[in-house]
Parts: C-alpha cells; sequence; structure tokens
C-alpha cells in the first residue's frame, strides 16, 4: 500500500529495454494488422510496404503511413458500424464507445475484454502516484453515456478494487446531496464541473472543502496539469489533491498523470509515440513542440498505428519522478486543428488560459473566438469578471488582461468583457475556442 509505483519494473525500465520492447511490439502489431485488419491491408499495400520491412523503430515511423480519424469514419459510414478497420470477428466486442462527434461524425469504438482490462490499467498509474488505494471509494459525477472516459476510468477503479457510487443522471445539486450522504475519497469528473460543483456547493450552505472527498481526478478537458491556476482553484475547494490523465478515447488512457504535477506520462506499456512536425511530417527534437503520433497496443478489435491525436505537445524523456516513460510537459499545449498565429507568433491555447487563470477577478468560464483579419490570424478573449467586480471595472480588466498577454507572450490579443454568468456552461468538454475564420483557413496547418 505505501509503494510509490503501480509497477516499478515497467514505470522505471530503462529506455534502451524500453526501446526494445517497442520494436518487438511494433513489428508484432505490423504483422497482425496486416493479416486481420482490411483497412491496414490496403495501406500497407498502397505503400508498398510488408512487415518484414520494419527493421529498427525508425523504420517504423518514417514507413508505416500516418492515419488520422476522418479515415476511420469514413470507412465506417460506408459499411458500419466498423467497417474494414475491425481486425477481427465482431461477435467477440464486448464494449461499444463512441466519440462525442463534437468535430462531425462521431467515431465507433469497439473494444475486446482484452482491451477493456488494458486500457482500464492505463488510468491506475497515475492514480496510485497521486496516492489512491484499494479503500478509496469513487464517486462519478457524470450521466453515463457512450463515452470512453468515464467506461475506462470504471474498468480502472475495478482493477484497483475500489468501491464505485454512479451520480448517473442527478443534477448538480443532486450530486452535492449524493457525496455528502454517501461520502466517497474520489470525485471523478471533468475539471471544469469539479469547480461548477463547488461554486453551487457553496450556493447551497455546503463547504466542500470539508466534505469527505481527498482526491479529485479529471480528464476530458485541459485540467490541472495544462493549468496550474486550475488545480490550485480545484485544490482550494475541494481540500483534495487533484490528479489528470490524458487519455483520446479511440487509443487508451494513454498519459497519466505525473506526481510531481507539471505534466503527464505515456503509458509506454499500452503505446508507442513520437513528435512530428504538422508542417513537415518530420520528428521533432525533445523539448521541442510537435503533434503526437501514437500507436497503441491496447486497441487489438480496432488497431491505431501512426495516428494522428491533433495534440501539440512538448516531450522530455526524464523526470525527478523516477519515471522513464516519456514525459508530456504541461499535457497538451494545443491542438493542431485550432493552431493560430498571430502576427508571425505561434500562440497556444493553454499559454493564454494560465494567464487568465492568474487573474482572480475574473471567472473559471471564459472563450477564445478566432477569426481573420487582413490575412492573419486574431484571437479575442471573451471573459466574465466575477460579480463583484464593479462593471466601471471591466474595462480596466480587459488591459490588465491584454497587457499581462503581451509581456508574456509577446502578442496584443483583444480582450472583452461580457456579463457575468452569460457563457455557456458544460458537463463535458467546454467548449473554449470559437473558430470563426473562414474552413480554408481552419486547418491551414495539417497536411
Ligand atoms: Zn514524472
Amino acid at each position: 500500500m505505501e509503494a510509490k509505483f503501480w509497477n516499478r519494473h515497467t514505470e522505471t525500465m530503462p529506455r534502451a529495454k524500453l526501446d526494445a520492447l517497442h520494436l518487438h511490439r511494433l513489428q508484432a502489431l505490423c504483422h497482425y494488422v496486416y493479416e486481420r485488419s482490411p483497412f491496414f491491408r490496403k495501406k500497407f499495400d498502397a505503400a508498398r510496404l510488408k512487415p518484414g520491412d520494419i527493421r529498427t523503430l525508425e523504420d517504423f515511423k518514417r514507413k508505416v503511413p500516418i492515419t488520422d480519424k476522418s479515415e476511420f469514419i469514413d470507412q465506417q459510414l460506408a459499411n458500419p458500424p466498423y467497417g474494414p478497420t475491425l481486425a477481427m470477428p465482431e461477435e467477440l466486442i464486448v464494449h461499444h464507445c463512441e466519440t462525442s462527434g463534437t468535430t462531425g461524425k462521431p467515431l465507433a469504438i469497439p473494444y475486446t475484454m482484452y482491451d477493456t482490462v488494458r486500457y482500464g490499467e492505463s488510468w491506475i498509474y497515475g492514480m496510485w502516484a497521486l496516492g489512491i488505494r484499494p479503500t478509496d471509494t469513487f464517486y462519478f459525477a457524470f450521466g453515463w453515456g457512450n463515452f470512453a472516459g468515464f467506461w475506462s476510468t470504471y474498468w480502472a477503479a475495478r482493477r484497483i478494487g475500489c468501491r464505485v457510487i454512479s451520480g448517473g443522471g442527478l443534477d448538480t445539486k443532486g450530486h452535492i446531496n449524493a457525496i455528502m450522504r454517501m461520502k466517497p475519497t474520489v470525485l471523478i469528473s471533468t475539471p471544469t464541473f469539479a469547480l461548477r460543483m463547488a461554486a453551487v456547493a457553496s450556493e447551497m450552505g455546503v463547504d466542500v472543502s470539508k466534505s469527505s472527498i481527498k482526491f479529485t481526478y479529471h480528464a476530458g478537458e485541459p485540467g490541472p496539469t495544462a493549468l496550474p491556476a486550475m488545480r490550485e482553484q480545484i485544490e482550494r475547494a475541494w481540500g483534495a489533491r487533484a490528479g489528470e490523465l490524458l487519455g483520446i478515447a479511440e487509443v487508451d488512457a494513454f498519459a497519466p498523470g505525473c506526481p510531481v504535477g507539471d505534466g503527464v506520462h505515456v503509458n509506454e506499456m499500452n503505446n508507442f509515440t513520437w513528435s512530428m512536425d504538422p508542417n513537415t511530417g518530420k520528428e521533432v527534437a525533445e523539448g521541442e513542440i510537435g503533434e503526437n503520433i501514437i500507436t497503441s497496443y491496447s486497441n487489438s478489435a480496432q488497431p491505431l498505428l501512426n495516428y494522428r491525436s491533433h495534440d501539440l505537445v512538448r516531450r522530455r524523456m526524464s523526470c525527478s519522478c523516477g519515471r522513464t516513460w516519456a514525459k508530456l510537459e504541461g499535457a497538451v499545449l494545443g491542438r493542431t486543428d485550432f493552431m493560430v498565429t498571430v502576427r508571425g507568433t505561434n500562440v497556444y491555447q493553454t499559454a493564454v488560459e494560465n494567464l487568465i487563470g492568474e487573474i482572480p477577478e475574473v471567472s473559471n468560464s471564459y472563450e477564445l473566438v478566432l477569426t481573420r483579419e487582413e490575412d492573419n490570424d486574431a484571437m479575442t478573449v471573451k471573459f466574465e469578471p466575477v460579480r463583484t467586480v464593479n462593471p466601471d471595472r471591466w474595462d480596466d480588466l480587459a488591459r490588465l488582461m491584454s497587457d499581462k498577454i503581451h509581456k508574456a507572450l509577446h502578442v496584443r490579443l483583444k480582450c472583452e468583457p461580457v456579463p457575468p454568468d452569460t457563457l455557456p456552461r458544460y458537463e463535458l468538454k467546454t467548449k473554449r475556442i470559437i473558430d470563426q475564420r473562414p474552413k480554408e483557413f481552419r486547418r491551414a496547418l495539417d497536411r
């Protein structure tokens, strides 16, 4: 129970051993998909690639075609539910999830029993490091649907041996009452919903910092790792330690949080990852920002090789926590589909969010509106001053925010106050970016 690692042997494996294991697994995976997945066989044949051609990790990165979500969705739509992306008979599928479809049609995700066990375990490395143990009780503040994030957390809780309480379809007040009555110790929610719950509790006269919750754990949107100001708010509001996992529904809960708190570690037992320059398709050096490209070993039903995450990350190969697994500093810094260049400077979403979070007179609800002005990307920050700020001071706040961003990021953004509680609130997938640029400019940096 006092152990620092969930699995010391694998989490601290020397790099050379990890790489040898990756090569062995990637070679086996290439043979597997070539034999079982009509989708990948076609892609390999089109690239004149045979599984035996992969002799090094470099071969794998360079020769195995890059794949993207839209290809999988197109194939599934033509032949539902899974089409030629399925690598096994459909009767072996024990669980079906879907992506939320926020960027278009949802992607169907099939899992075998084996996939669900490995996917669930991915969460545990971060939970264990935070201090969660089999004696804890999980509370899920979420209405269950086909969202992989919460199902996989459930698979993790079962694997650790914790008790599980589902909040189901309760409203926010209902969740708070259930927590006070059932006394769970771990809160599972999106980070913004944890803050929303704390605010509603306060209106109800309930101080959740004195509740039974010892840990909060988050996924689904940028949370305490990407946004230190948000960590501070959540930990203070709940009197708890906040953790975060970076996952992608169709891939894996692939990057559990580092106990140091400033990044997430790629679970290298389940995934092989590298960073690609989205402009050139070439690998970027350690410490440079690039798109995270993922190959998962835990999707035997619908394999994903050299899969585009569209997440911009900064990769480091060492960490003071002792893990040898690659670390993504600050988790996700931005998205390739929302990459913004204002007068020659790349502006990353979380960099702006962190600066907004440092201003105490501004609420946690804000929007970054992208437009096109005179052949340039432009970003406007719409923010809500908190209720206690006199409307006379809203313009001063806007100036303060604009100066703060200018000083830190060397770009001048328009900052626009809107009345308190006017921007939308979300239970899942808070929409921060409102892209109003003409379509041809939106994914200009995608290949
Ligand atoms: Zn670490």
